[in-house]
């Protein structure tokens, strides 16, 4: 679905992204793991067009297509989910397809799958923080994407709404999408993902699956998580 090869990215004499490359292959859940300004979210913004690469490449659906027309397949939250607080989540929902020209059965089939149907008629603003992060899944995957990009999604919510989102990431994984999720939390990729690429200062420590990940590779882990100095 992606390749990236020697991704670069410097701000000033910053290298937050240095010569990364890996890929990511359908049907599959990747971690993007790694400390604070270890460069995910740098990544993230990189390929999905909001932030300008110094060097190297990325190449959606084996560059069959434009970026542009590339990203109309991939939906992505890489901010804190934003919506019309004294409007219902349907209502939300709508006015984003509005523009997306989705059905009204696509609507509320999303919101059941992020367990969002019984409150459809609720308005944002009496959403908990896990809830409109469900409501934002759900408007990313309105139009069917390939791959769903996630930020940290479950930053900030308490424990049971962390649960709630990874078992809703699991759903969507299963029903076949691809899922590519950054974290700083190596317990998030274990319990989520089957691949992980681990991140320290923008260089790869290690990109391949997360089974047996600690058991080799525990060392890697260590110093992702800045434990100990490479
Ligand atoms: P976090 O876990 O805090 O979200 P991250 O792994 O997502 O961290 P990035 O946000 O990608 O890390 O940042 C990587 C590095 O680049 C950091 O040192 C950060 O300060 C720096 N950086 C990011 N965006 C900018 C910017 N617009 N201008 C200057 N420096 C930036
Ligand atoms: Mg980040």
């Amino acid at each position: 679905i992606l390749t990236v090869t020697n991704l670069t990215k410097k701000f000033g004499p910053l290298v937050a992204v240095n010569d990364l490359s890996f890929s990511i292959e359908k049907g599959n859940v990747y971690g993007i793991l790694g400390p604070n300004g270890s460069g995910k979210s740098t990544t993230l913004g990189i390929i999905l067009n909001v932030v300008n690469k110094t060097s190297g490449s990325f190449s959606w659906f084996n560059g069959e297509t434009s970026t542009h027309e590339a990203l109309k397949k991939v939906g992505a939250i890489i901010e804190r989910p934003n919506f019309y607080p004294y409007m219902t989540a349907i209502q939300n929902l709508r006015l984003v397809c509005k523009i997306k020209e989705v059905s009204e059965e696509k609507i509320e089939e999303k919101l059941a799958l992020v367990g969002l149907l019984e409150r459809k008629n609720s308005k944002f603003r009496t959403y908990s923080l896990g809830m409109k992060q469900r409501l934002a899944i759900a408007s990313a995957l309105l139009n069917d994407p390939e791959i769903l990009i996630l930020d940290e999604p479950t930053n900030g919510l308490d424990p049971e709404g962390i649960h709630q989102i990874r078992e809703i990431i699991k759903k969507i994984a299963n029903q076949g999408t691809t899922i590519l999720l950054a974290s700083h939390l190596l317990d998030e990729v274990e319990k989520v993902c089957s691949h992980v690429v681990i991140l320290r200062k923008g260089v790869k420590l290690y990109a391949g699956p997360v089974d047996g990940l600690l058991a080799s590779h525990g060392y890697f882990v260590l110093a992702a998580n800045d434990q100990i100095q490479l």
